[in-house]
C-alpha cells in the first residue's frame, strides 16, 4: 500500500470526521456523530455481516451504549458465574439479575453499522485505506475505491492491528522501516483462541464459566450461546500463550473428560488482544482519536473489549463536540481521559490478574472461603464497582487466609 502525493484531488470530499473501522468502536462513533448532526464517513475493509474472532460476551453495563432495538438481536443472558479450578467443586455465584449478555458478533456488529447508517453516517464497506497523511492540521485519506476525504478529525477504530496507526507513523517518519518498527512496539498483544461447541455437559446453560486451571497465567471460558451452543476460549494475561490453538483444544477436551460430549460448531480461531500497558499511542496528533482495540482499550483481567470500544468511542465524540474548533484540545482531552481514567483502572485490573492468574490455587481457596468475592465480578460487570475496589477486597481477604494451609493446597493444586 503506497502513499499518493498530497495534491488536492478534484473529487476530494470535505467532511467533519472520518472513521476507519466499523466494529463496535467505529460504528458507535459514527452513530453518535451522526446524531449530533456532523457529516461523517466511515469505512471498513469487510462487508457486514462479517465474522469476528470473539467470545461475544457483553457486560450488562455495556448495554447503555447500544442503540434502541438491541434486545431484538438473538442473545443469551447470564445472571451468574461458575468459577472452576481443576477437580475441585466449582464455586457458583448467582446475583439473580443480568450481568452478561452473549451475542454472535456477526449479528451485533451488523446491527451497530446499520444504526450508524440510520443516524446519518455515510458507510462504505469492502474498502481499505490506500493512503493516509496528516498535513497542516488536516487528515487526507484515500480509499481503495479511489475516493478521497479531508477532515480535521480522524477516528482510528480499525482494531488491534490498526492501519491508521501504521500509516500515520510511517508518514511521520523519514525512514519507513523505523515507523513500522515503532508501530509494532506501540501496542503489544496477547493471543487468544476461541471456538463454538455444542456441549452436553454443562453446570447450567445460562452460566458464564471461568476455569482458572485451563491456562497457565490466564483462564479458559465458556459462554452460553443461542441454540444450546457455547463459546469456549483461552487467553493468557500473565504469560501470553505460545500455542493458543493447542491450549484451546486441550481445554475443550476437559469438558469431555467428565462424560459429556463436545461437538465442534465452528472452526477454532486465534486473534489478538491488545496490552494496554505497552500502548503509547494517544495524544500524538491533533484531531486523531484511537478508540477500541486500536487504542488498546481491553481490560487485562477479563479481556473485556466491546464495552471499552463503545465507551472510548463515546468519549472521543464528546471531546470532538466540545472542542470542535480545536482538534488539539479535543485530542489532548481524550488522551488525558485514557491515561487517567481508563488505563488507571486497567492498572488495577492488571494487579488483580497478576495475583489471580499467577496463583490460581490461592485465589480459588479465597473464593471458596469467601464466595462473596465473586460478587465483585458482578459489580464490575454491572458498573456498580470498579477494579480498584475489587483489588482492595481481594487484598484484605487474602490476609485473612491461613497461609500455610493455603500454600500446601496450592502446591498440591499445581500438580493437577
Ligand atoms: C478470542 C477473543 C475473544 C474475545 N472475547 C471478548 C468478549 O467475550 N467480550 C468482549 O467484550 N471482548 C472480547 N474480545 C475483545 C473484543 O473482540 C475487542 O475488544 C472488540 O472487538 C474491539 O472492537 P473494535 O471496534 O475496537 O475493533 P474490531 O471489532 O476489531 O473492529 C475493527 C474493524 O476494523 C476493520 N479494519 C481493520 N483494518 C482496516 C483497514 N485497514 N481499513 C478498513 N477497515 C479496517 C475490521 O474489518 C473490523 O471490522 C475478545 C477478543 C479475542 C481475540
Amino acid at each position: 500500500m503506497s502513499s499518493v502525493p498530497l495534491a488536492i484531488r478534484k473529487d476530494t470530499e470535505k467532511v467533519d470526521a472520518v472513521v476507519v473501522g466499523l466494529g463496535p468502536a467505529g460504528a458507535t462513533a459514527i452513530r453518535l456523530l451522526g446524531e449530533a448532526g456532523l457529516r461523517v464517513v466511515g469505512l471498513d475493509r469487510a462487508v457486514f455481516p462479517r465474522p469476528k474472532v470473539c467470545g461475544g460476551g457483553l457486560s450488562s453495563r455495556a448495554t447503555a451504549f447500544l442503540p434502541k432495538g438491541w434486545d431484538k438481536i438473538p442473545h443469551t443472558v447470564s445472571t451468574g458465574v461458575h468459577l472452576v479450578y481443576g477437580v475441585q467443586p466449582p464455586v457458583l455465584f448467582d446475583v439473580g439479575v443480568p450481568i452478561a449478555y452473549q451475542f454472535d458478533r456477526r449479528d451485533l456488529d451488523a446491527f451497530l453499522v446499520e444504526s450508524a447508517r440510520l443516524a446519518g453516517g455515510e458507510i462504505i464497506q469492502g474498502t481499505s485505506i490506500r493512503s493516509l497523511e496528516w498535513k497542516d492540521g488536516i487528515f487526507h485519506l484515500t480509499s481503495d475505491s479511489e475516493r478521497s476525504y479531508e477532515s480535521r478529525f480522524l477516528i482510528g477504530a480499525d482494531g488491534v492491528t490498526s492501519s491508521v496507526l501504521r500509516f500515520l507513523l510511517n508518514s511521520d517518519m523519514e525512514n519507513h522501516d523505523e515507523g513500522e518498527q515503532i508501530a509494532r512496539n506501540l501496542i503489544r498483544m496477547y493471543p487468544a483462541s476461541e471456538m463454538e461447541v455444542v456441549n452436553h455437559l454443562s453446570p447450567r446453560l445460562t452460566d458464564v464459566l471461568i476455569d482458572l486451571s485451563a491456562v497457565p497465567g490466564g483462564y479458559g471460558w465458556s459462554f452460553p450461546k443461542t441454540d444450546g451452543k457455547k463459546n469456549v476460549g483461552v487467553v493468557g494475561f500473565v504469560t501470553p500463550l505460545k500455542r493458543p490453538m493447542e491450549t484451546l483444544l486441550s481445554f475443550v477436551k476437559t469438558f469431555q473428560k467428565d462424560g459429556g460430549q463436545s461437538v465442534q460448531a465452528s472452526r477454532p480461531a486465534t486473534w489478538l488482544i491488545p496490552d494496554y500497558s505497552r500502548s503509547k499511542v494517544h495524544g500524538k496528533l491533533p484531531g486523531l482519536f484511537l478508540v477500541g482495540d486500536a487504542g488498546a482499550m481491553v481490560d487485562p483481567f477479563l479481556g473485556e473489549g466491546i464495552y471499552y470500544a463503545m465507551l472510548s468511542a463515546a468519549r472521543a465524540v464528546s471531546d470532538i463536540l466540545l472542542h470542535s474548533k480545536s482538534p488539539e484540545k479535543a485530542s489532548q482531552s481524550y488522551a488525558q481521559w485514557v491515561f487517567h481514567k481508563v488505563f488507571r483502572e486497567f492498572s488495577y485490573a492488571q494487579k488483580l490478574a497478576s495475583v489471580t492468574y499467577r496463583f490460581p490455587g490461592v485465589y480459588f481457596r479465597l473464593v471458596q472461603k469467601y464466595p462473596h468475592v465473586l460478587s465483585l465480578y458482578a459489580s464490575v460487570m454491572t458498573g456498580k464497582s470498579d477494579y480498584r475496589s475489587f483489588t482492595r477486597v481481594i487484598g484484605k481477604n487474602l490476609f485473612k487466609l491461613p497461609f500455610r494451609k493455603v500454600l500446601i493446597k496450592f502446591r498440591h493444586n499445581r500438580l493437577l
